[in-house]
């Protein structure tokens, strides 16, 4: 233990070894906070502390289990075994279950993810014949949430005049009823929400004294990372459980609360000091993370809010290269820089793909990057888009699952009655919704019961309800016996969903049979995981529970060598030696919703300090002059974030107004000839990857006409009209791969080029219609 002490500076030890009491670190970035809290843990245990006692929230579960084996490894697996780490969410996701009775919920409660709910909301929406271009179901559940994350019940709606004008002001008088409705659904269906697992714990801490007094107890010891980004019911639900021994160390940084938009508060932080009593604050200010360019950068930059707590932040890292600058003409130039910058790297220093991360503000702005990333082969990986969970598929095959451990699962039900097609129409599934409404009964309850209703249906329709919960209480009866795959498998063949699939031949019909094979490994080898830890039977609902709370960073197992796509928000907390934050404009980043305060502005202004402090070596910004954005081609300014740096450490690795990447080497007009006694020297098609434009390339001819980009096709790919190529050229063809320009001729509409392909050979193509990305 010593030695792991030894290793942090002294800053760093003092709240490691300070046993007891309430503590608050408040650090920048890259300071070793989420280190002293993996130190804190072992030094607890090795002073005798059980690790029963501890508990641990994170940001995400893979940080936890990253933390859970750091501390293994000093402590021993056997020790770490016990503590309890996770997310807010999954921690007391764990004690509802073991508490839920107290509040009237089953054990086996389903969690409904967000799909669930917004449709849910759909259609208490319809039934109470609102307009739903009025109240747009997502927008009424991020409302809701909101309410829940504030503990504003549907009670204490009702008893405030305030929000329920709030709400007849923006045209939603009725959001308090769907609210109601949405809650009362829910409940009846034995389900909870994200936010009420929160919700939930609060009223099971505020409402059971005994239980709150067993948790206070056991929870001797409480740490909490990221407590910048603690929303209102999280920040209760800590303060209510370490009331009584108030040992409590909270690790966070101000300049990186992110999470405003969704409820955080960063109070939390502020007032901490009047919270409890006689809190240490502890500061730690070296950089273990980043060179001295980046980590002096982001000062520049978050110097510029106002609200903050002054800290400072220094290195001990050498220099490193300044932060590269990159303009592109299109987001898809944009996607190819970054993919050649990756290449070249990857080249020169011998790098593994994960050395690298790509970061942007919007989950949209993958597309580009995915698109340029497989012209060069490079592998990747996107974090954080539609989870593999929430693929058609998969959440089908889930839906049956979740059927068997809580039949009363409405949204499982209604998704999953019909599908395979069973004859059980729309009409129908809207009747029983509504009779089961009246009867105050789930769904699944009232066809079980049908014979004792007075519910007219044929009988056609009777016997094929009757069969369906027939077959779901076998598989129940299976799941009495057998583990989590046997069923699993059972299930996707009993129910004909693999049938179903197979009448798809294409390649994405046989992808979504791959899914299903992918997702019973993953239930094997959770089986297998569990009999080794018990020896139980691969308990179902566990597996269900993990898949439920499974953020897209959990899948990660880090065995593949791949390049990460992410946003900024899903980054908090890692690092990488190369990073790219890429859409560096205005109205993306900073975003154009979030423009109209200064206290907007001043969030977006910490996620760009999150964004570059990501990095350990290298950070680059690229911005493009013109995107694809809601179908239209946008045109745009780089980001005043970007100015905002202290220019020392940055390197422009593109001049203004001299960056097309596509400039023509020849003077051509569009619609004339080719002047071929400019043509270029042609170029042998080789595997170095191109040069880019950089400061040691020649300007380009100020005499060169630019062509102007006209209509560009979306990805960035360049058309006819913007073509400007030459012989020599080096292209990729989205079906014949990489080629060169032999030759051009034709005029207008006609021109036609002649490639020659790497792999098939010369052909001539019409550039009309040939979609060549020059490269
Ligand atoms: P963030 O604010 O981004 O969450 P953090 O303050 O939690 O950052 P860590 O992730 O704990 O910082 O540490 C950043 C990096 O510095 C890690 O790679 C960590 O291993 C390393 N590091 C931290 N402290 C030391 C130290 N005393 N000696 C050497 N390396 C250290
Ligand atoms: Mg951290």
């Amino acid at each position: 233990m010593q030695k792991h002490i030894a290793q942090l500076n002294e800053a760093q030890a003092a709240p490691v070894l300070q046993k007891d009491g309430p503590m608050i670190i408040i650090a920048g970035a890259g300071s070793g906070k989420t280190r002293v809290l993996t130190i804190r843990i072992a030094y607890l245990m090795s002073l005798g502390v059980d690790s029963f006692n501890i508990l641990a929230l994170t940001f995400t579960n893979k940080a936890a289990r990253e933390m859970k084996n750091r501390i293994a490894a000093i402590v021993g697996n056997n020790e770490a075994k016990n503590l309890w780490m996770g997310t807010f969410h999954s921690v007391f996701a764990r004690i509802l279950r073991a508490e839920a009775d107290k509040l009237g919920y089953p054990s086996n409660f389903t969690i409904y993810d967000a799909q669930d709910s917004v449709r849910l909301i759909g259609a208490i929406i319809k039934e109470m014949q609102l307009d739903k271009d009025i109240y747009k179901p997502k927008q009424v559940f991020s409302r809701i949430s909101s309410y829940k994350n504030s503990l504003i019940t549907v009670k204490a709606y009702f008893n405030n005049p305030e929000l329920q004008e709030a709400d007849a002001m923006s045209k939603k008088p009725r959001l308090g009823e769907i609210y109601q409705n949405y809650v009362e659904r829910c409940f009846k269906a034995g389900a909870m929400d994200f936010d009420d697992l929160l919700l939930k714990t609060n009223e099971l801490l505020a409402r059971f004294p005994d239980v709150l007094s067993k948790y206070q107890q056991r929870f001797k010891y409480i740490l909490v990372d990221e407590y910048q980004d603690t929303n209102h019911s999280q920040y209760l639900i800590v303060r209510a459980l370490s009331d009584r021994f108030q040992n409590i160390c909270v690790v966070g940084d101000d300049a990186q609360s992110i999470y405003a938009f969704r409820g955080a508060n960063i109070n939390n932080i502020l007032n901490f000091q009047k919270d409890y009593n006689d809190v240490q604050t502890y500061r730690l200010e070296q950089n273990y993370r980043s060179t001295k360019n980046i980590v002096e950068a982001a000062n520049s930059i978050i110097d510029k809010n106002k609200t903050k707590l002054d800290k400072i932040v220094w290195t001990n890292n050498d220099d490193g290269p300044k932060i590269k600058v990159h303009r592109s003409v299109t987001d898809g130039e944009e996607g190819r820089f970054v993919a050649g910058e990756i290449w070249e790297q990857k080249m020169q220093n011998q790098l593994d793909n994960g050395k690298f991360a790509i970061l942007y503000r919007t989950n949209a702005q993958s597309r580009a990057m995915e698109d340029a990333l497989r012209k060069r082969d490079i592998p990747y990986r996107i974090y954080g888009g539609l989870s593999f969970y929430q693929r058609k598929e998969i959440k089908d095959v889930l839906c049956y699952l979740r059927l068997v451990i809580n039949p009363n699962d409405e949204e499982a039900l209604i998704r999953v009655i019909n599908y395979p097609a069973r004859g059980i129409g729309d009409t129908t599934i809207e009747r029983l919704t509504v009779e089961a409404n009246e009867r105050k009964v789930s769904m699944f309850t009232l066809m079980e019961n049908l014979d004792k209703t007075d519910i007219k249906l044929n009988s056609g329709t009777r016997n094929k309800l009757l069969d369906f919960v027939v077959m779901i209480k076998s598989f129940q009866i299976i799941n009495e016996t057998q583990d989590a795959f046997y069923l699993a498998d059972h299930v996707t063949k009993k129910t004909g969903l693999v049938q179903e699939l197979k009448k798809d031949a294409t390649p994405e019909g046989i992808a979504r049979i791959e899914n299903i094979e992918e997702l019973l490994n993953g239930i094997k080898d959770f089986t297998e995981g569990q009999k080794e830890i018990d020896g139980a039977r691969g308990a179902l609902s566990e597996f269900l529970e993990d898949v439920a709370l499974a953020t897209d960073l959990d899948k990660d197992t880090g065995d593949d060598d791949r390049v990460a796509l992410m946003t900024i928000h899903l980054a908090k907390g890692l690092e990488f030696p190369y990073v790219f934050i890429v859409g560096m404009e205005e109205d993306l980043f900073p975003s154009a919703m979030s423009m109209n305060t200064r206290s907007e502005l001043e969030e977006e202004r910490r996620l760009f300090y999150v964004a570059l402090t990501r990095a350990e070596k290298q950070a680059y910004l690229t911005y493009a002059q013109s995107r694809y954005r809601w179908g239209k081609l946008t045109d745009s300014e780089p980001s005043r974030f970007i100015e905002e740096i202290t220019p020392i450490y940055l390197e422009y690795l593109t001049q203004p107004e001299t960056n097309y990447r596509y400039k023509p080497m020849i003077d051509i007009d569009i619609f004339g000839d080719v002047d071929k006694s400019k043509l270029r020297q042609s170029k042998p098609v080789s595997s170095t990857p191109p040069k880019w434009i950089t400061d040691n390339q020649p300007k380009p001819d100020t005499n060169i006409r630019r062509l102007k980009p006209m209509g560009r096709p979306s990805n960035g790919q360049i058309s006819f009209d913007e073509s400007g190529l030459a012989p020599g050229n080096v292209v990729m063809h989205e079906r014949f791969g990489k080629g060169e320009i032999l030759s051009l001729e034709g005029v207008g509409g006609d021109k036609k080029a002649e490639i020659r392909f790497e792999v098939g050979g010369i052909k001539k193509l019409l550039l009309r219609f040939a979609k060549l990305d020059v490269i």
